[in-house]
């Protein structure tokens, strides 16, 4: 029955037969298909586990969106269904690619002359897909795909003047053509009927087909509407990357700074902000296009949220800078020196990152309430152990650096030389530095000489193969905000456990107070490495902009500083300046960078284009 179902409506107009059904009791289609069964236990559950149902039908065979999202919203069951389902799926979509290949095939053999009613009803006729979406549906998606928008209109008046209207799909698609082509106020409201009409239709949309008209509203006058479809998906998902991309693009384009600040402060909320990064070189194109003011807003955030602009886009902004500002710019390929903050092709002095001391007592508190009291983090650890520690923590600190003993010793290849945790410890105490040292009661046999330390450090064992990290966590912030934390491991994912407007002070904290980077010169000394004290940007300056890039990889999980430096042309004296490179061949070397042979100095040319191979190979 569904079968016969889907081949003769849109999924929209499926679901509104399902709830009216559903409300009137009508059980035939619960009855006959499994996948609807629960429908039946009551109103209110039965209406979201139906959205929730339609969802899967639209994964199955949906043309766009995350599939991850709906299976983030599902529980086991529905996911065992959704297995099923896309196995199907899988197929259908094999023959949709084959059938849009044709299609694509049908456009070119026409050869740009216009189609008549002739060829539409060939292309009915030939091309109806058993088991998938109608014909109409997906000639109107291969079209959307295509941004052909002569098309798209013909095969819209070929259904319009078929006895049965364009079903809601085929609407939305159409909707999405227009609007993302639309380059008039006239198309503008041309895209405007047609969402008032789908919006007649149901008040419920999907999230799969918001996605499109999103899209599609964020590039005409009618940008605004999306807030209405975001509030709308709220009602029945989560509200994804791509629906909240698009809206921050349409605010961007049309100089909506409130719309602007809103969106960023939604993405805040809703998703993890660093994703917005892949979608980089369009968000600074249309900034480009926007005010000064929409622009600094949304770097602001990028610095805010530490996001870092994906390698393989580097080119393609450098070339959307020189299209929109031609002459304007001379770039390079540089990095903010670790030590000095400074940029070292043009000297530009980044600022020097710390958060507040409020800052740090908010992230203290969130840490303790949400994830110490709210989600027994210490899951390692019986609760007797926990609270000794927090006790030996009262009695024994605040520490000025807290070691994690079996991290520093298993950096070490076998054997396991105990001289390289003395050599750690002593680093700090030889400054005075109030040490916690915390490993599990394996570290017993190589502390003997720590011991012997005046004044002692403050030691704890945990009973436990490994100490969790959240007693590292723990120790640090209940000393102060500058406590150091000496360990590699990603205490970072602990920042999923707080609440999302406190993530990124939380990542802050952390970046200021972890090493991560240290190692033993050849004389045996511990020596820090990389510290992340300054911001890399994006950073306007007077004669140009700093854009960190995301060099992150497993020794840098923070990023290795690289950043595209701008200058400014018609500011700075164009004659070459000689850089001094202030990293040291062996310290480029560990990083595996080359930003140039030893002793050559770069000369700074218009246009000069950045050499980015070697570090897009890591
Ligand atoms: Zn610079």
């Amino acid at each position: 029955m569904f079968r016969i179902l889907r081949s003769s409506f849109s999924w929209s107009q499926i679901h509104y037969f399902l709830v009216n059904n559903f409300s009137k009791q009508c059980s035939s289609f619960g009855k006959n298909t499994k996948g609807f069964s629960t429908v039946q236990r009551s109103k209110i559950q039965g209406i979201h586990s139906l959205q929730r149902s339609q969802h899967h039908l639209l994964g199955s065979f949906r043309f766009h969106g995350n599939f991850q999202e709906q299976a983030d919203n599902t529980n086991m069951v529905e996911r065992k269904a959704m297995i099923q389902n896309s196995a199907m799926g899988a197929r259908i979509s094999k023959k949709r690619q084959e059938w849009q290949a044709s299609f694509r095939d049908l456009i070119s053999n026409k050869d740009g002359l216009e189609w008549q009613t002739s060829d539409w009803e060939l292309v009915a006729k030939k091309m109806s897909l058993s088991g998938g979406p109608k014909w109409e549906v997906l000639c109107m998606h291969t079209l959307y795909k295509d941004k052909n928008l002569a098309l798209g209109r013909s095969l819209m008046s070929y259904l319009e003047q078929q006895a049965q209207s364009p079903s809601q799909i085929t609407l939305t698609f159409y909707f999405g053509l227009l609007g993302e082509t639309s380059t008039s106020s006239e198309q503008d409201d041309e895209a405007k009927v047609i969402y008032d009409r789908l919006l007649q239709v149901s008040d419920f949309l999907d999230p799969a087909s918001i996605e499109v008209l999103v899209s599609g509203l964020s590039c005409t006058k009618h940008y605004r509407e999306c807030v209405k479809l975001i509030d709308m998906c709220k009602e029945s998902s989560t509200v994804g990357l791509t629906i909240l991309f698009n809206t921050l693009l349409g605010s961007i384009r049309f100089q909506d700074l409130d719309l602007v600040v809103s969106t960023l402060s939604l993405i805040e909320e809703a998703i993890e902000p660093t994703q917005l990064a892949i979608h980089s070189s369009k968000i600074i194109e249309e900034c480009l296009s926007s005010t000064n003011e929409v622009f600094s807003t949304v770097m602001d955030f990028y610095k805010k949220h530490s996001l870092l602009l994906p390698l393989k886009q580097s080119e393609e902004i450098i070339e959307i800078f020189q299209r929109h500002q031609p002459n304007k710019w001379c770039i390079q390929t540089s990095y903010i020196h670790h030590r000095t903050g400074k940029c070292v092709n043009c000297q530009y002095q980044m600022e020097r990152t710390a958060i507040t001391k409020t800052e740090f007592e908010t992230i203290r508190q969130a840490f303790l309430d949400q994830v110490i009291v709210g989600s027994n983090i210490f899951y390692k650890s019986t609760p007797d152990e926990v609270e000794n520690f927090v006790k030996f923590v009262e009695r024994s600190g605040p520490y000025d650096v807290v070691i994690d003993g079996l991290n520093v010793l298993n950096q070490q290849k076998s054997p396991k030389k105990p001289e390289v945790l003395d050599k750690t410890v002593k680093h700090f105490h030889d400054q005075g530095k109030k040490i916690l040292l915390l490993g599990s009661k394996i570290l017993t046999r190589y502390i003997s000489s720590i011991k012997m330390l005046n004044p002692k450090p403050a030691i704890y064992m945990t009973a436990t193969t490994k100490a969790d990290d959240s007693f590292f966590l723990y120790a640090a912030l209940q000393s102060r905000k500058d406590t150091l934390i000496v360990s590699k491991d990603k205490l970072r994912d602990h920042k999923f456990l707080m609440d999302p407007k406190l993530r990124h002070l939380f990542q802050q904290w952390l970046k200021e107070v972890q090493i991560y980077d240290w190692f033993f010169s050849r004389y045996g000394q511990f020596i820090i490495g990389r510290r992340h004290l300054y911001s890399i940007g994006p950073q306007r300056a007077e004669g140009g902009w700093h854009f960190p890039l995301n060099d992150i990889d497993k020794d840098y999980p923070f990023g290795n500083f690289t950043v595209l430096c701008f200058q400014d042309n018609t500011i700075v004296p164009t004659q070459n300046k000689p850089i001094k490179s202030q990293h040291s061949g062996s310290e480029r070397k560990r990083h595996n960078i080359n930003y140039g042979k030893k002793g050559q100095q770069k000369k700074r040319t218009k246009s000069t284009p950045v050499d980015l191979d070697e570090l897009m190979k890591g």
